[in-house]
């Protein structure tokens, strides 16, 4: 199964990507992890996105679809498929992954499109930011992340939604409701096995 989870900063997207990739055995790959591995490493790629994470702002797709695709290839034939968190971002990113994808035979099967009210979105991340520190989870950059997310992203809720594969579920919920949610969304256009539907 090859899946893209859309959802704000906050929105849950790599909680509930990390819990699906678990009970399906499909990779998780989100592309915010892959440029902070980078930047970890100190790679010449890490050296030049790490400025456009500190802002919150997105990283330039030349420096991310090598990437990206990469990582979705390897993940496609060692674990049969794929969950993306984060990727794609804006339209042209969208476009082009679906051209790569055609060309690849990795095109998506459905796109989760999780939502939640703002003051909920920054609660969670200012949480996170005291639980784990993350260098982007502070007031200023998460509101610019909100707004950048907002232009930029929202918008592909509408393009997946005409292709007919968005699947959109609340995501102001526990996380086992939203888990419980998606499950069944998926299941309902037939995607899951039957051995995750019994675990409902
Ligand atoms: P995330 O972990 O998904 O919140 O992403 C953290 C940061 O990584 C973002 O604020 C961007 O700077 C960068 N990033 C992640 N995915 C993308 C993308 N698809 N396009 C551009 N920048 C991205």
């Amino acid at each position: 199964m090859r899946l893209l989870m859309l959802a704000p900063p906050g929105g849950g997207k790599g909680t509930q990507g990390t819990r699906f990739a678990e009970a399906t055995g499909v990779a998780h790959l989100s592309s915010g992890e892959l440029l902070r591995a980078e930047i970890g490493k100190d790679t010449p790629t890490g050296r030049a996105v790490a400025g456009y994470l500190a802002r919150g702002d997105l990283v330039p797709d030349d420096l991310l679809f090598g990437l990206v695709t990469r990582a979705a290839v390897t993940a496609a034939s060692n674990t049969g498929g794929f969950i993306l968190d984060g990727f794609p971002r804006t339209l042209p990113q969208a476009r082009r992954a679906h051209e790569i994808g055609l060309e690849l035979d990795l095109l998506l099967d459905a796109v989760i499109h999780l939502t939640a009210p703002e003051p909920v979105l920054v609660r969670r991340l200012l949480d996170r930011a005291r639980v784990h520190g993350r260098a982007d989870d502070t007031p200023e950059v998460i509101r610019h992340r909100l707004q950048v997310f907002a232009e930029q992203t929202e918008p592909l809720a509408d393009y997946y939604r005409n292709r007919g594969i968005l699947l959109t579920v609340n995501a102001d919920q526990s996380p086992d409701e939203v888990s419980a949610a998606i499950t069944a969304r998926l299941a309902e256009r037939g995607f899951l096995s039957t051995s995750i539907r019994q675990e409902e």
